[in-house]
């Protein structure tokens, strides 16, 4: 048996052909405070990431390293692409969802819910319908830390829908703290986070999973168990493995939740994505770094690497 590199941590024998012998994890960016957010651009080969509490959108390069995207960016946490290629982006600061267009101008998504200000999105995926499916913890708004601090307007810590045409609603309104989510590749299936144990021991460290028809969501129960920490932000592969943050590094799961293994990263891990010139390199945001390794997996976002 080919012995991996001590990142790599085998639970199921099919955790080795999503990697390589040769592969390595290496800090491609550091000196942050809490990375967040990443998302892969292929038409600028790069990739941007945020820094929250710092308030700004980096953007990294093979050819030219780390340079700012955005300063000021409002506490901004998670990111990801529409099918049109544009930015969309979950500040904490004033706490709504919100658009790059291709000139560069802002569009609010989503500010709030019922007359009431939202929480503090959190994390952002756009389904193949054009709907933004935001998540709406209040980690933005407990402290000064990554934004400000509020009491929050609304009774719930929702996961929110917004339809193509603007129509908004609240899809799930159970969560403790719902963080990453993500589709199945073939969009059947909705995964979400919950982090509520970050403030109380009592939640399950847990991915559920709901059944997706037409913009509508059924409770189909836990997905998987975090055994280390808890996840943060999520994302499957072409395949349907779901990659997760995790305390330890970043676990992946099959399409059943069996854990396959692990990609062990020395620091507290907060998000990834897919990326790079081949779709083959999983960049994972670390607290106050960002890391790169190859995984044999693409993204099941293949959107995200161009303009769409
Ligand atoms: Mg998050």
């Amino acid at each position: 048996m080919i012995t991996l590199p001590p990142h790599l941590e085998v639970h199921d024998d099919r955790f080795r052909a999503l990697t390589h012998p040769m592969s390595k994890l290496e800090r491609i960016a550091e000196g942050f405070t809490w990375t967040e957010g990443p998302v892969w651009f292929g038409d600028r080969d790069a990739l941007l990431f945020s820094d929250i509490p710092s308030r700004r959108i980096m953007q990294w390069s093979e050819t030219t390293g780390v340079t700012l995207y955005r300063g000021e960016s409002g506490f901004n946490n998670g990111n990801t692409r529409d099918r049109k290629g544009r930015l969309i982006g979950c500040r904490h600061g004033s706490r709504d969802v919100v658009r790059t267009e291709h000139d560069g101008g802002l569009t609010v998504v989503a500010s709030e819910w019922q007359g009431k200000r939202l929480n503090s999105p959190n994390d952002v995926v756009v389904s193949a319908d054009g709907a933004i499916w935001f998540t709406d913890p209040t980690y933005g708004i407990i402290s000064d830390f990554e934004g400000y601090r509020a009491e929050p307007e609304q009774p719930v810590r929702g996961v929110y829908r917004v339809a193509s045409d603007g129509t908004m609603s609240l899809a799930v309104n159970d969560f403790a703290q719902p963080n990453g989510l993500c589709f199945s590749p073939d969009e059947k299936m909705l995964y979400i986070a919950e982090s509520g144990s970050s403030h109380d021991d009592a939640v399950p460290s847990v991915i559920r999973k709901f059944a997706h028809v037409d913009g509508t969501l059924t409770d189909r129960g836990v997905f998987a168990t975090i055994d280390t920490g808890l996840p943060d932000g999520i994302r499957c592969d072409s395949t349907g493995n779901l990659w997760s943050s995790a305390a330890d590094g970043v676990h992946c799961f099959a399409p059943d939740g069996t854990l396959l293994g692990k990609i062990l990263v020395p620091e507290l891990v907060s998000n990834l994505c897919f990326g790079g010139p081949d779709g083959r390199r999983m960049f994972i945001t670390a607290t106050t770094s960002v890391y790169r390794v190859f995984v044999d997996a693409e993204g099941a976002e293949p959107w995200t690497r161009g303009r769409g």
